[in-house]
């Protein structure tokens, strides 16, 4: 059979590895699995919300509501904008999909950081597009602002704070790349960790209030990460109502299920449990910046709800990672981005306990 030729280009995502296949292959037993891969929120969700979904179960049965009023609306008071503004996604994953599919031809350009998000590239080329990466994994204006000279792309990714390296871009740097582009070229805005970059430091929040008044730029969030929703798939475009209503011609209806509906209407009504999930985060970050100063390794600053430990020769990330994993320690090895080095989400006490714990024996 002959596939489409773009196929040829893409690898195929690797996501991080499941609790059941540490399960299934080392024979550990799933309560005793520690997750800290995906980034999921490690207090689970609100529980407010799994009551919600438990109370809808029976509207199994009932396609969503397709102009999912009631979520557009909490988004649209929650970040003083308009409905219109607004699209929703089976996570900000799929935005990203109909971004790629409302913009791109083949061997239009994209531009994206060294080391970035994955999925950027793989949606790219589904389209036939060519992918342009800067120098560094950091978002440099100046790498930035000469590529987007070079290569004019159609697309320009800014990932703040960055995944999977956890750092991120000043607010007024992003500014700076955004007005040096013209107004052909889109520019997403991914701030799938926005919520943990504002609490650590102001200069680094950016919220879709602040792009609304740029037609090229379309900022993304998503309920997975903060709002400890990762199971149910939901994420958010906010851009300018023209550019939005363009997108709705690529989003097939029901995009999202009628439980992701219900429970990500719920969250937003309980932003407390965001603010717990911060504090959590920031109780333990501190003792995984302490770990790797008494490993002798580096890592870099973390505005996410996760760190990336660097290594050098004397450790393998590779080896580490298939150690901890035989240990039911799971986290995401970063050797597929060519870089010697680990991402860790910051779990609760008792799993960072673990980890610190399985490490320090395999070391
Ligand atoms: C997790 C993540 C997303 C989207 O996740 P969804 O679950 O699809 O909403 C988007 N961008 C980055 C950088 C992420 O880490």
């Amino acid at each position: 059979m002959k596939f489409n030729e773009a196929l040829k280009e893409i690898k195929i995502y690797e996501a991080g590895k499941p609790i059941e296949l540490v399960v299934r292959e080392f024979g550990i037993k799933p309560e005793n699995v520690v997750k800290l891969a995906s980034n999921e929120n490690p207090k689970g969700c609100s529980p407010k919300v799994a009551t919600a979904i438990a109370t809808n179960a029976h509207k199994a049965f009932l396609y969503p509501d397709d102009s999912m009023y009631e979520l557009k609306d909490a988004l649209a008071s929650k970040f003083s904008v308009s409905s219109d503004n607004i699209i929703i996604g089976a996570g900000s994953d799929q935005v990203l999909e109909f971004v790629s599919r409302a913009l791109l031809m083949p061997d239009d350009k994209v531009l994206m950081s060294q080391v970035t998000f994955a999925m950027y590239e793989i949606y790219a080329k589904q389209m036939g597009a060519k992918i342009i990466r800067t120098a560094s994994y950091e978002h440099k204006v100046a790498e930035f602002i000469e590529a987007y000279k070079e290569h004019k792309p159609k697309i320009v990714y800014l990932c703040t704070p960055n995944n999977p390296t956890g750092d991120a871009t000043k607010k007024e740097d992003v500014f700076k790349i955004i007005e040096a582009m013209d107004k052909d070229t889109l520019v997403v805005l991914d701030g799938a960790y926005m919520e943990y970059a504002a609490a650590k430091d102001q200069d680094y929040a950016i919220t879709p209030n602040d792009l609304i008044a740029y037609s090229n730029v379309i900022y993304l969030g998503t309920f997975s990460k903060a709002y400890g929703l990762g199971g149910m798939r939901v994420g958010y475009g906010i851009g300018d109502i023209s550019f939005i209503s363009e997108l709705y011609k690529v989003r097939p209806p029901f995009n999202i299920t009628t439980l992701s509906l219900v429970a990500a209407i719920e969250a937003c009504k309980n932003e407390v449990f965001v603010e717990e999930s911060i504090t959590l985060h920031t109780e333990q970050i501190g003792r995984y910046e302490q770990f790797a100063k008494e490993n002798n390794f580096t890592y870099i600053e973390s505005y996410t709800n996760f760190i990336t430990y660097l290594f050098n020769k004397n450790i393998d990330s590779t080896k580490l990672s298939d150690a901890l994993l035989k240990e039911g320690v799971i986290i995401r090895n970063l050797a597929s981005y060519k870089m010697n080095a680990v991402r860790i989400t910051i779990g609760t006490k008792e799993q960072n306990d673990r980890l610190f714990e399985v490490m320090r024996k395999v070391l």
